[in-house]
């Protein structure tokens, strides 16, 4: 057990994370790798190849822009989203890139960046290669980078060495049996067993700040996606609904109407999934193409719950994180390799476990409801029409938080006993990701993707 919070919950800008948050990491982390070779001096040429799905739907997800501003040395967590159509039309207009911001180097496009529609690489379906050469045309360096999803980056070099543990943990899990198994013998709550092992990296300060933090980036989403209007960008001329549905429900309340408790579910994932299509400020929760959900059932727990609080907050996402680090210790939240359940319906686990959990619900109920948000969610295909994050991506997000309730409200029903564990869930997960067709995994190849472009009979 590997991943943290800080790591799990990211900042980022939209529209997503495997092929936008992943892809500007990469460039980066491979510019500053080649500084400290001191080889940025000598830079005449740099060629980045984009293959599988990232090239498929790398125009579509902004990949082209990620890695271009990448190795410029731009962050996802600190560039400004407003900035970066400027940035990229300095950088067409000049044909020119500042390399880590201060080597200037000529861009010529597409040869210097090349999407490779045919070809995968070995390790993951989102690889991207970096090759940077001096004025002679020799190589200096080269490194290949997979976006594994949820803006996790690796390179091929450490895709050879075995996962580096950062220090061990009091409560290590990589399963729902052996999580339950430290909730068992402490006593302790999912998120309580989460905050005593995150305290092997970070003092507790610490982690409540940045999970008050984190909450607080997806409450400005929030707000951001109910003022905007007009056609997200893309040419699909998706409108954005969430400021209209806040209107609505206003107009209603104030008419004495009774709270709407699901369609302000549906509000909040709309705001959320709204600014991240526009490329705007979203937190990676735990994908960008899912990143209402969690924003959304959490806002729903602190708007309609009697006494939420701060701690509820930190819980929440603690015991996310907890559902999080087993999807991705058991399987994958990479869309190219699990299509849309492993976005919308990892996402869907992870907030109703964290609402049970703030509700009251033992960590057996916790560990229910999280298994009901991927089991109704299995074999859910990733088909986005036009390689955008749009359709079905953002009212797709507000069936899984209003399913994230449900499941919520379901497991408190029972005593946390069921039949299917949420282990034997996520093993299901896997290998229906493994034998759903390449078309339905983050190609824009299948489904809804080419069914509206059909002829009708
Ligand atoms: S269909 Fe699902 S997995 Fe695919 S881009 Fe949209 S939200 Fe992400």
């Amino acid at each position: 057990m590997n991943v943290s919070i800080f790591e799990l919950f990211k900042i980022g800008v939209g529209p997503s994370s495997s092929h936008t948050v992943g892809p500007m990491r990469a460039g980066r982390a491979f510019i500053l790798s080649a500084e400290k070779s001191g080889h940025l001096s000598q830079a005449a040429r740099l060629q980045i190849d984009l293959y599988g799905s990232l090239a498929l739907t790398g125009k579509g997800h902004s990949t082209d822009l990620a890695v271009l501003l990448g190795v410029q040395g731009e962050q996802p967590d600190l560039i400004d989203p407003n900035c970066i159509p400027s940035m990229m039309a300095e950088i067409r207009r000049n044909h020119q890139l500042e390399l880590n911001g201060q080597y200037p180097i000529a861009f010529d496009e597409p040869n210097d960046l090349i999407f490779h529609y045919l070809e995968s690489l070995p390790y993951h379906p989102n690889g991207m290669r970096f090759c940077l050469f001096d004025a002679q045309k020799k190589l200096l360096q080269s490194e290949t980078y997979y976006s594994i999803g949820g803006g996790f980056i690796v390179s091929e070099k450490e895709t050879n060495q075995k996962n580096q543990e950062k220090s061990a943990v009091p409560y290590p899990f990589s399963t729902g049996r052996e999580l339950l198994a430290h909730c068992k013998k402490t006593r302790f709550s999912i998120a309580k067993i989460m905050l005593e092992n995150e305290k092997a990296w970070h003092t507790e300060a610490e982690i409540k700040a940045w999970a008050l933090k984190i909450w607080s980036v997806m409450k400005g989403c929030i707000d951001r996606g109910c003022a905007e209007s007009g056609i997200l960008p893309g040419g699909l001329k998706v409108k954005r609904r969430a400021h209209i549905v806040k209107e609505k429900l206003m107009e209603q309340e104030k008419a004495g109407l009774p709270r709407d408790e699901m369609s302000w579910i549906n509000l909040y994932a709309l705001a959320v999934n709204e600014e991240n299509a526009a490329g705007g400020r979203v937190v990676t929760a735990p994908t960008n193409g899912a990143a209402g959900i969690i924003p959304a059932v959490l806002h729903y727990y602190l708007s309609f719950t009697p006494n939420a609080n701060e701690a509820g907050i930190i819980d929440f996402l603690l015991t996310a994180t907890a559902i999080g680090i087993l999807f991705k210790e058991g399987a994958s939240i990479s869309a190219a390799e699990m299509g849309c359940q492993g976005e919308v319906g990892v996402a869907c686990s992870m907030a109703g476990g964290a609402l049970t959990e703030v509700w009251g619900g033992t960590a057996w109920q916790v560990e229910n409801a999280a298994e009901m948000g991927i089991e109704h969610n299995l074999g859910l295909t990733c088909d986005p029409i036009g390689g955008l994050v749009q359709i079905p991506c953002i009212e797709r997000n507000t069936m899984g938080s209003v399913q994230a309730v449900n499941c919520a409200k379901l497991a408190l029903m029972g005593d946390g006993t069921h039949i299917v564990s949420l282990d034997d869930a996520i093993k299901a997960m896997k290998q229906t990701g493994e034998d759903m067709k390449d078309q339905y995994k983050e190609t824009s190849k299948g489904g809804l993707a080419i069914a509206v472009n059909q002829p009708a009979c």
